[in-house]
């Protein structure tokens, strides 16, 4: 049964809303309108998909049982349920396609108990608040995305992929890098299932089409002082050749390393007094106790550092980190909008040969931005490469000769689950689905594999 098929748009919001009995409602044209967005607007394509599509009403739990009391009326009214994190995603994955009610799972945000190695959070907690309370115990989030302060950590696990962290623990969908969840389901009967071990894989990254996540237990990392340093070098591929071997040097303690080829840090209104203009640089955080040996590798490259924070004066002012990442294409984004991106993941060659040779093939068109982290034990660079967008048909063509070459391309420009990075339905996710949302209410158009078997 589709939601389309559903009379749900019948109905009797004024009611709904009493029955929720105390649960925030949020009605206002205005608001629901802009909780229905996130930052699809860095895609051309999506922005032509998008623009139009709006939720009916915002809906503001503050606990558990409150999401069961949600998605109890929601399923007896057979409502398209889409939760939202703090809508910072870039592919609009929480745009409700098909209407309904936002989940805006913010009010959810407390740290319910830490210890060494774990945490246990609500889902609408900031990953930088979560971060603030674990350093306290001397321990810290093992990966944020560049929008660390906003973020919520639902969100990052259900819509992101990795970021600052990276290139130490690899990827959120890594065994390991999430121990276990809470999640309401939308049965006749709502319930929580707790998953834990491989189980998490279910819902995790499943862009919320399968459970809406209540609680999550997740891995922390030994804190580190992390100093802030950017290297400039003679030319790009010298710049990837550092990054490459900062990446495979394991005695240096790292957790960034955001590499940019000229013209890019000219974006960066803020540092344009830091880095010389048309730079290849480095933007990296390294722990202060490996700072020495750090030094020795920037002069094996010829590099020259042009910026250097300690810990305590980088915890002040805007972050480094918010220059890379997806941060880069905001930048980039903020003094030119025509710009877009591509998030590629190269194959492991330590020589960079398919890197070098994009590098040359695109020139300008392409402007490479590189992000290094770790992938099955190696560590390789991705690019979140700046893209100067003509049409549909000219970025499709990029995507193909990268993907023809041999580039994994992860699309941003899809708001399909498995059309951006997965490449393939996933079975798994599919047949949770089918077991805790019989209806398709969750997040409706977003998995491809259930659109198809509905087809079929
Ligand atoms: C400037 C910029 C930089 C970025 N950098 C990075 C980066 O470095 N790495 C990266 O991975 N991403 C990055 N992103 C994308 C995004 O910011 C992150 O993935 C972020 O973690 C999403 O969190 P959110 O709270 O905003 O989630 P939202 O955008 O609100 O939601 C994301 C998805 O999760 C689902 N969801 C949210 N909460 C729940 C829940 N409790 N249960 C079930 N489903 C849920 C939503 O339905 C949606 O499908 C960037 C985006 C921008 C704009």
């Amino acid at each position: 049964m589709t939601v389309a098929a559903l009379n749900w748009n019948a109905l009797d919001w004024d009611r709904f809303a009493t029955e929720l009995e105390g649960i925030e409602v949020i009605r206002d044209p205005a608001q629901v309108s802009k909780l229905s967005k996130d930052y699809y607007t860095y895609s051309p394509i999506l922005v032509l998909l998008l623009s139009d599509k709006v939720g009916d009403v915002v809906v503001r739990p503050a606990s558990e049982a409150e999401v069961l009391k949600v998605a109890e009326l929601c399923v007896r009214h057979k409502i398209p349920l889409t939760v939202r994190g703090a809508g910072t995603g870039n592919y609009g994955q929480c745009v409700p396609l098909q209407g309904g009610v936002i989940l805006d799972m913010t009010k959810m945000q407390a740290v319910k108990w830490m210890k060494p190695g774990i945490a246990c959070v609500e889902p609408g907690a900031k990953l930088s608040a979560i971060d603030k309370q674990t350093r306290e115990i001397g321990w810290e989030i093992r990966m944020a995305p560049s929008t660390y302060r906003t973020a919520t950590i639902g969100g990052f696990i259900s819509g992101g992929s990795g970021g600052i962290g990276s290139i130490t623990y690899g990827q959120l969908r890594d065994r390991g890098n999430l121990n276990a969840v809470r999640v309401v389901t939308m049965e006749d009967q709502p319930r929580v299932i707790e998953l834990r071990g491989d189980e998490v894989q279910k819902v995790n990254h499943a862009y919320g089409t399968n459970g809406i996540i209540t609680e999550l237990e997740i891995p922390l990392g030994a804190a580190y002082a992390w100093a802030e340093v950017i290297v400039t070098f003679a030319d790009f591929m010298t710049a990837a050749r550092f990054g490459q071997t900062l990446s495979d040097s394991d005695g240096i303690i790292k957790k960034l390393i955001s590499i940019h080829a000229a013209p890019i840090a000219n974006y960066f209104a803020a540092l344009k007094s830091v880095i010389p203009p048309d730079s290849h640089c480095a933007l990296l955080m390294i722990a202060e106790s490996s700072l020495e040996p750090f030094g020795e590798l920037v002069k094996q490259f010829n590099g020259t550092v042009v910026y250097q924070k300690s810990a305590q004066e980088a915890s002040k002012g805007t972050m480094l980190c918010e220059y890379t990442w997806n941060h880069t294409t905001l930048h980039a984004r903020s003094v030119d909008p025509s710009l877009t991106y591509l998030q590629t993941l190269f194959p492991p060659d330590k020589d960079l040969k398919l890197l070098e040779h994009m590098y040359h093939h695109y020139g300008d068109e392409v402007m490479m931005h590189l992000e290094f982290l770790r992938a099955n034990g190696t560590a390789l660079p991705a690019a979140l490469q700046i893209v100067r967008f003509s049409t549909p048909d000219r970025l499709q063509e990029i995507i193909q000769y990268h993907e023809d070459q041999g580039a994994f391309i992860a699309n941003p420009h899809t708001y399909v689950l498995e059309d951006g990075g997965r490449k393939a339905i996933d079975p798994i996710q599919l047949q949770f689905k089918e077991a805790i949302d019989p209806y398709g209410l969750l997040n409706p158009g977003k998995m491809k594999a259930w659109d198809q078997r509905e087809l079929g």
